[in-house]
């Protein structure tokens, strides 16, 4: 039975919020919404292994560095693509065009970006463990209320 199921690589499951211990459990309760406060709402363990997702508490103040980097990434790219296709003068506004444009992608992706931050977190301290259902771990059992 398990040797077909399709096992996701470490890029598709962090992209997609899957566990990074099974790549399979969800690690959000709801789909992605612009509802901030539903869409951060996070499964206390991974449904499939039993993974703990709050390792410990304020696990994830570290996302701020995690989503500060994926902002200036996405602003660079936004630069360059702004400047081969419609370009930069200092004649005109188009720079300041770039930058309210830039600053409204950014807010659209805010959402996303939360979560990815989040799931690249996660994947950075819990790693992936092909025979996860033979290993029993300590915190399984471990309940946060
Ligand atoms: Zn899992």
């Amino acid at each position: 039975m398990n040797e077909n199921k399709k096992v996701k690589s470490y890029l598709s499951s962090t992209l997609q919020c899957r566990c990074p211990r099974c790549r399979n459990g969800k690690l959000f309760v709801f789909p992605i919404s612009i509802k901030l406060k539903q869409n951060m709402q996070m499964n206390k363990h991974c449904k499939t292994c039993g993974q703990l997702t709050e390792i410990e508490v304020g696990f994830y103040y570290g996302t701020g560095y995690v989503s500060y980097a994926l902002t200036v990434a996405l602003s660079v790219a936004s630069f360059v693509a702004w400047f081969v296709l419609i370009g930069m003068s200092v004649k005109d506004n188009r720079f300041f065009i770039w930058m309210g444009a830039n600053a409204i992608l950014l807010l659209l992706l805010q959402p996303w970006l939360m979560r990815l931050s989040r799931s690249i977190w996660i994947s950075w301290f819990v790693f992936y463990e092909p025979d996860w259902e033979k290993i029993k771990k300590d915190n399984q059992s471990v309940e946060i209320s």
